[in-house]
């Protein structure tokens, strides 16, 4: 028998092992076998555009099929429920089970809340197709909502909380978007507000200054009113309540306010801090050497300042990477595991069309420059993924 190697969910971590095992192994070398939600991979690291309605959706999926090969992967549309570690198998919500030898965890982030007060219950948050394609639909509602209630102002108030990189982004998109909202329903433009809260003394904290500026500047001339230093300290239907009192009502509520691991990871009994398992230099969960997890799930350090590395797309694929082949020397039990080290290329973030900042190796960029470099990571992944078809299918340019 041939060892099993079952991959749970599709998304940066997940796809890129997948896809790198299939290139690498041999006709019925190793049962392999994907595990997703949803039978397309979607881009995460783009669902800002879709969430304001300045990209469709559908850009940003990709069919699962159309980038694996069936004859060596075996992909399993399902939802996981929970894995036992300890018996090697993992349930579906379908009430199926999967038994493995190696098991690769790569179900991504949920968002962190802090227990602040109704944000589960009354905020939007920026995490897959279908939670993107609700925001912009409640964005397109509240515009008719208040043609038809002109006194309610509010309905034309957009909070976003947490002014980390997905709400710079965010924000930069809405505003590009509201111009175009504004005709379509005969709204004043001067009637809406994009306020983007942070409860840090800065956007963007632990970025270089001198381009958080630079965003700060370019987003408050397209119309988002910053409020910094100003956590959130509770939300309800109507808006949110900041811990200085200040109450801001406003018909859409989208927290960006930060991510931890994917919750089925605790459930299953894995040893979590924000959700996340510190794993080894092999990705691997403690005391289960068969485990290895990816992404948003996995917390490793950075030995020179000894401070966790933020989750990103960026590190989720190099760690496919790394583990696929690792995974390639178990099964030919040839050769020693190679240590999962990061190689940092550096930070792009969009600020809207044409914007953006970014640091690249130790060049800070911004402007259009910067948002041409976006466009080169956004395409070398599909590159990547899928090769020059799935660049051409895809292209923003
Ligand atoms: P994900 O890509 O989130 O994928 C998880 C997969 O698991 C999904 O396919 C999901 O459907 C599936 N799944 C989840 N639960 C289940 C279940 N129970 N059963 C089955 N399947 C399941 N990072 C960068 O490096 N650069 C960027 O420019 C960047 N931009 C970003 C922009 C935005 C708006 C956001 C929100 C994030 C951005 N990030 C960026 C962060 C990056 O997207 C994440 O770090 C990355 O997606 C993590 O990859 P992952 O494989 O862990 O999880
Ligand atoms: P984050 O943790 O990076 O930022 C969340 C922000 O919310 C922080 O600035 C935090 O201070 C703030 N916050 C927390 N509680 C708050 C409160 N009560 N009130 C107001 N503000 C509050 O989370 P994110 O922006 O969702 O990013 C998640 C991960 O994805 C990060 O690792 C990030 O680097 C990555 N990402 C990267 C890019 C890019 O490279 N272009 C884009 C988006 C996300």
């Amino acid at each position: 028998m041939s060892t099993k190697i079952v991959i749970l969910g599709a998304g940066y971590g997940g796809i890129m092992t997948a896809v790198k095992l299939q290139k690498m192994l041999n006709y019925n070398e190793a049962q392999v076998t994907l595990v997703n939600k949803h039978n397309y991979h979607y881009l995460t690291t783009w669902l800002h555009e879709p969430a304001a309605g300045t990209l469709h959706h559908d850009n940003c999926r990709i069919d699962i099929d159309t980038v694996i090969d069936k004859n060596k992967i075996n992909f399993v549309k399902g939802t996981v429920e929970s894995i036992q570690p300890e018996q090697c198998t993992v349930s579906l919500a379908d009430g199926t089970s999967i038994d493995y030898d190696y098991l690769v965890v790569g179900l991504g982030s949920e968002p962190e809340t802090f227990g602040i007060q109704g944000l589960k219950e009354h905020a939007f948050s920026i995490r897959s197709i279908n939670s993107v394609r609700m925001i912009k639909e409640h964005i397109e509602y509240m515009f008719s909502r208040f043609r038809n209630e002109p006194n309610r102002t509010d309905f034309l108030t957009f909070i976003v909380g947490g002014a980390g990189f997905t709400g710079i982004e965010f924000v930069g998109e809405l505003a590009d978007r509201i111009p175009e909202l504004c005709k379509e329903f005969d709204v004043d433009p001067s009637l809406v507000r994009i306020y983007n809260i942070e409860a840090a003394p800065t956007a963007l904290p632990g970025f270089d200054p001198e381009l958080v500026d630079y965003a700060m500047n370019i987003l408050r001339d397209k119309g988002v009113t910053f409020k910094i230093n100003t956590p959130i300290k509770e939300c309800n239907p109507d808006g949110v309540i900041l811990a200085d009192g200040e109450e801001i009502k406003a018909g859409t509520i989208v927290w960006t306010g930060g991510v931890r691991g994917n919750s089925i990871i605790e459930k299953s009994g894995f040893e979590v801090m924000r959700g996340r398992v510190k794993v080894d230099d092999y990705l691997r969960a403690p005391g289960h050497d068969n485990v290895f997890i990816v992404g948003d799930g996995a917390l490793i350090f950075n030995e020179e300042n000894g401070r966790p590395y933020p989750p990103t797309a960026q590190i989720a694929m190099q760690q496919g990477d790394n583990l696929a082949a690792n995974l390639v020397s178990i099964v030919r039990g040839n050769g020693q595991l190679k240590k999962f080290v990061p190689e940092l290329k550096g930070t792009v973030a969009s600020l809207g069309k044409g914007e953006a900042i970014g640091i690249v190796g130790n060049k800070k960029i911004y402007g259009n420059t910067a948002a041409l470099m976006k466009k080169v990571i956004d395409h070398r992944y599909l590159y990547l993924l899928g090769g020059v078809g799935l660049v051409l299918k895809k292209s923003k340019f």
